[in-house]
């Protein structure tokens, strides 16, 4: 994953820049604190210049008994200064060393270092003038100034040397890391050319002395920016597709009102076509001279019988758009009366097509349904029977309709001799939507399925074995113990 390893970048980074700039910081304190430790040192051996050329300017006497002559008293004024040493013509230098640093002294015109042992802790510096030579013996643990030490001594991580001449004198000890991460160091000799020690200060940085705490937090904080930007990003994907589902979800409704609408034009239509013909034809009788009165009488029952069903099939369809959950308002009713009224309601398509229905079965079956959607159902399977009997010559056009009792339910069977249902077909037949007929809406057979269901019971399809379909309708018998 990209931000995974842009995260470990970006901790890592940090963490390489977290450890750079505390090593710089300790560098910068390690370089203030060697240049001060420099300056101190410097003016400390400085005054050895200044006292021997006070010495050889004043030229005390040699100890004259009871007085201190000023060489005597300069061990107390400077307690480095172990001892004062002084030779003329009279008084040789109690060693060749002493001589030496005379004979150098005289050469170079200041003051010279005679040969150094710097691990017995002190040296000796020389002078040489007229009449008489000094020599100083200074300790250097004592010369330095631990009064304005700038670290404490003791604990201090860095090492403080005095270097001359290959030979070392360790001022502070400091504590230098084996596998050291970084390691500092500073040399600079000090500012006085007749005692030209090299002040040379070390320090390192273990690993152990890395700033760990603040990396480890800055890796950590990275990790937790990470997990929250991720967390961030999660429920973003999350509510776009939440969106999405809703989205899908209005479609969704939006497809079952226009399946509603298209439905309700579907079932609306029929009866209201049977009105306007009923309507029609007894207008035409009543125009007739004499009117054929009753046979009006009779179009116009069944012009009020279909525009009554009319407004059953919208008060149901308002119920069930109000009410969508309540299901089918269920009670006893014969199914072969509802054939009965369906077939008569269909007389007119029935001749129109030369079909002569036949009822099989049972001449009553008392199932527990819906009066309307019954109607609706045993209407829509009757009207498709009919279309589907089109397409076969009219002397072969066969219509069936078997009322029984099978496995304990209602069982209405409507069979036809027609083409038949396709194999492709008959999978997809109670889809909405789906017809093989031009025009056809392929809401009927969904419709009635619902519808039945509705009830408690079922519709199914089947091609008849003397060919056609036969579609079965099953409800539950009235009085069947529900
Ligand atoms: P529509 O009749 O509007 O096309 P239906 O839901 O009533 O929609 O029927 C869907 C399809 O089922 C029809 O187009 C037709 O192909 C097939 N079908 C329905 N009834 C029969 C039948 N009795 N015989 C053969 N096919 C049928």
């Amino acid at each position: 994953m990209w931000w995974v390893a842009g995260g470990a970048a970006i901790a890592l980074a940090g963490a390489a820049a977290i450890a750079r700039q505390s090593l710089e910081q300790q560098r910068a304190l390690f370089e203030t604190d060697a240049r001060i430790v420099h300056r101190l040192l410097s003016q400390q051996v400085v005054q050895h210049d200044a006292i021997l050329a006070t010495l050889a300017l004043l030229q005390p006497a040699p100890d004259a008994p009871g007085s201190r002559s000023p060489e005597q008293r300069l061990p107390a004024l400077y307690p480095r200064i172990l001892s004062v040493q002084r030779s003329d013509a009279t008084t040789p230098w109690p060693d060749p060393g002493l001589a030496e640093a005379e004979r150098l002294s005289r050469q170079s015109g200041r003051a010279a270092l005679a040969p150094l042992n710097l691990s017995g802790g002190r040296y000796r510096l020389v002078l040489a003038s007229e009449p008489a030579s000094y020599a100083l013996t200074i300790d250097l643990q004592a010369l330095v100034p631990w009064s304005e030490w700038p670290m404490a001594p003791q604990t201090s991580a860095v090492r403080v040397e005095l270097v001359q001449a290959g030979q070392r004198h360790l001022v502070q000890p400091g504590r230098l890391q084996a596998g050291a991460g970084a390691r500092f160091e500073f040399h600079k000799v000090v500012a006085a050319e007749s005692q030209s020690f090299d002040v040379v200060a070390t320090q390192t940085v273990g690993w152990r002395q890395w700033p760990w705490a603040r990396m480890v937090a800055w890796v950590l904080a990275v990790a937790a920016l990470l997990a929250a930007l991720q967390h961030l990003q999660r429920q973003r994907l999350a509510r776009r597709r939440a969106e999405e589902l809703l989205r899908l979800g209005q479609v969704a409704r939006l497809n079952t009102l226009g399946e509603l609408a298209a439905g309700m034009a579907h079932e609306l239509n029929q009866p209201l076509t049977a009105v306007l013909a009923n309507t029609q034809a007894a207008q035409r009788l009543l125009d007739d001279d004499p009117p054929e009165l009753s046979t009006a009488r009779g179009a116009m029952a069944q012009a009020s019988a279909q525009a009554r069903r009319a407004a059953e099939v919208v008060g149901r369809l308002r119920r069930a758009v109000e009410r969508p959950d309540s299901g089918a308002q269920r009670q006893a009713v014969d199914a072969v009366d509802a054939v009965r009224r369906a077939l008569y309601l269909l007389e007119p398509e029935c001749q129109r097509r030369g079909v002569v229905p036949m009822l099989d079965g049972t001449p009553a079956l008392g199932v527990m349904a819906d009066p309307v959607a019954l109607d609706q159902i045993v209407h829509n399977l009757i009207l498709n029977a009919l279309q589907a009997l089109e397409q076969v010559p009219a002397t072969q056009r066969r219509l069936t309709l078997t009322a029984r009792t099978v496995d304990g339910m209602g069982e209405l069977a409507v069979a036809d001799s027609g083409t038949g249902i396709a194999p492709e077909v008959l999978p997809r037949l109670f889809e909405p939507f789906f017809s093989t007929r031009e025009g056809g809406l392929g809401l009927g057979l969904s419709l009635c399925e619902t519808l039945a269901s509705g009830m408690g019971g079922s519709l199914w399809a089947a091609n008849a074995a003397n060919g056609g379909a036969v579609f079965r309708l099953r409800l539950v018998l009235a009085g069947a113990g529900e």
